[in-house]
């Protein structure tokens, strides 16, 4: 087998690898890129069920890094739907060439360093050999759909779908039977499409989940100009670090007529910007009570079955500790006479049957044309370790994090010399607007490869003093919120045997961290081929 020699390998044709080709190539570097999908988009290339849509404004939900994009495409709606994404993803990719960089269609099954050659060696399983100074994982973190594992699911002999690989080819369910298992975002999107043509729908739910109105509509010339109006004090939060979710007032500063009054308000905007309802919503279980209630009784007020709208309350976590959801009319659409909601802390599901789903216990059978499984990802460590990736001395990076993921920064892994990961555990990532962290590690990650040039350094990788140091702050962030309190993705806990670790960076000032620790020299990470660290001050602009 031959091996290709570039500059840097990039995993992943998403937003965060799209954009990692583009400042390689004007660094000057050789870039391969690769990604298992037909395509670019990532996220918006595999995820094409019905009703799926961004839940951050279309207008934030894009990238920043080119005026001329900015300028020259236009969302239609306030939350775009997966095709728009995807086109806008497309549109990128032919404005600036980037297709040419990767190879479809083409898993990454490994990457090795090589101690004495320094470099990567990429290997693919359709029998590509690269080697590479630099590699870049921009895998994503909601990239690796999780099969729940229930008995019998091969048996099912109707049409089975995972919301995270979705068929290319128009999938109808006109007149049939559905059954949709679960009820996180990815189900609570897809079951009001669903329900529109389909027969009926069986929503299967073992844990309910709060969900917000997005209350999406068409984006007027007005709604352009507001934007770019306040387009330099958005910009100036993402420069914070504070994801785009304004906050209000502390819970005790208001009188409980305000805090309705701002749950009232907020809810009738739509969006998830209600978890900035209050300051302290996500630290304060007051002050979250009080604004889940709001959403309890809301749910109660919409669903007209009182027994349908009791086992939608959700109950076991704080609002917002999972991440909320952001539906059209998902709880309107229990009052359809073609929705059931089947209630799965009554009776657990048993097994997929050849006809359908048969519950435990009630020894009771839904019989159904399809099922639809929206049961979520092995997120943020899932498609990392699903290559094998080995650093120094041919440790392997499943090993390293056997009890959990450690980075420093969320950029690189201690022994895994110039391997970067995009938006990796330890960065703030899912908890914020993904496209403006993608941006951020890219943008960081090109100053980074830049200075190393720059300065003569061949090598970087994290200390482990310095990881262990950030993996303590990220855990301690973590403690000082709610978010450890729910059994979420965010922490593992749906992937059985994953070990509970909270991944994200909640800490905040998390892009003038990264800035400080370059600015500084590079501050926590080893070099090597390079000078001391008095001469490796730098000046960012
Ligand atoms: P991805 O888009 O996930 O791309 C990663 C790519 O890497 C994939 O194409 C995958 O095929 C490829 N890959 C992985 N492993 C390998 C391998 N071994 N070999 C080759 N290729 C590989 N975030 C928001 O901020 N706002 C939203 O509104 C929002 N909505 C979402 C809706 C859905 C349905 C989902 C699932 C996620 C959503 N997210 C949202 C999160 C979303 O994942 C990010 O916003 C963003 O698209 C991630 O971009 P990325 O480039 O980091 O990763
Ligand atoms: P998810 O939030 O992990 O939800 C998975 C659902 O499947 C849960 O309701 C879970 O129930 C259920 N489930 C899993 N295994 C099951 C089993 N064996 N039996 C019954 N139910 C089972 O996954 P997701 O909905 O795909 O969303 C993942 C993330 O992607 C979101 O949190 C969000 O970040 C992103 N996303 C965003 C949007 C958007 O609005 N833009 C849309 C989709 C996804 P339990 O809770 O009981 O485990």
């Amino acid at each position: 087998m031959s091996t290709d020699a570039v500059d840097a390998v990039v995993v992943g044709a998403g937003f965060g690898g799209l954009y990692m080709v583009h400042r390689l190539r004007q660094l000057g570097m050789t870039v391969q890129g690769f990604d298992a999908a037909g395509g670019v988009g990532g996220t918006w290339y595999w995820n094409r069920y019905p009703g799926a849509r961004c839940d951050i404004p279309s207008l934030f939900y894009s990238y920043t890094w080119s005026a001329e994009v900015q300028q020259e495409w236009r969302w239609s709606e306030k939350y775009a739907a997966q095709p728009e994404i995807l086109a806008y993803a497309e549109f990128v990719a032919e404005k600036y060439d980037l297709k040419r960089a990767f190879a479809f269609e083409t898993k990454v099954t490994s990457a090795v360093w090589d101690e004495a050659a320094r470099h990567w060696t990429v290997t693919t399983d359709r029998g590509h050999r690269v080697s590479a100074r630099f590699c870049i994982m921009a895998t994503g973190c909601l990239s690796m759909p999780r099969a729940p594992g229930i008995p019998g699911e091969d048996n099912f002999e109707g049409r089975t779908f995972h919301t995270g690989t979705w068929p290319h080819e128009p999938v109808t369910f006109e007149g049939q039977k559905v059954a949709v298992i679960g009820t996180g975002s990815s189900a609570i999107q897809s079951i009001t499409e669903i329900a529109k043509t389909a027969h009926h729908v069986y929503v299967f739910q073992r844990t309910p989940n709060f969900s917000v109105p997005a209350r999406n509509a068409p984006l007027t010339e007005q709604d352009y100009a507001a934007f770019w109006e306040q387009y330099p004090a958005y910009r100036q939060m993402v420069l914070e670090g504070t994801a785009g979710i304004a906050g209000g007032s502390p819970f005790r500063s208001l009188t409980a007529e305000q805090q309705r009054a701002r749950f009232e308000e907020l809810w009738n905007i739509g969006g998830a910007g209600y978890l900035g309802a209050l300051a302290d919503l996500l630290t304060n279980p007051i002050a979250n009570d009080a604004a889940a209630n709001f959403v309890r009784e809301k749910i109660r007020d919409i669903v007209k079955d009182p027994d349908v709208a009791e086992a939608l309350l959700p109950d076991d976590h704080p609002i917002g500790a999972k991440r909320i959801c952001v539906d059209t009319g998902y709880y309107e659409v229990f009052n359809q006479e073609n929705v059931t909601l089947v209630n799965l802390r009554k009776a657990p599901i048993e097994a997929i049957t050849r006809a359908g789903v048969r519950l435990q216990a009630q020894a009771q059978e839904y019989p159904v044309d399809a099922v639809v499984y929206a049961t979520g990802f092995d997120a943020m460590t899932g498609a990392l370790l699903n290559i094998d990736i080995r650093g120094e001395g041919g440790f392997s990076l499943s090993e390293g994090w056997r009890d959990g993921p450690k980075t420093y920064l969320g950029l690189q892994v201690a022994g895994f010399p110039n391997f970067f990961t995009i938006t990796g555990p330890g960065s703030p990532s899912v908890l914020s607007n993904m496209i403006s962290s993608c941006e951020q590690h890219v943008e960081w990650i090109t100053d980074c490869l830049a200075w190393l040039d720059a300065n003569g350094v061949d090598a970087i990788a994290a200390d482990p003093q310095a990881q262990e140091d950030w993996v303590r702050n990220v855990n301690e962030a973590a403690d000082q919120t709610l978010f450890p309190k729910a059994n979420s993705w965010y922490i593992g806990a749906n992937i059985p045997g994953k070990p509970r670790v909270f991944m994200p960076y909640v800490g905040g000032h998390y892009r003038q961290i990264c800035n400080t620790v370059a600015a500084d020299g590079y501050r926590g990470f080893r070099l090597s081929g390079s000078a001391d660290r008095a001469s490796r001050r730098v000046v960012r602009t």
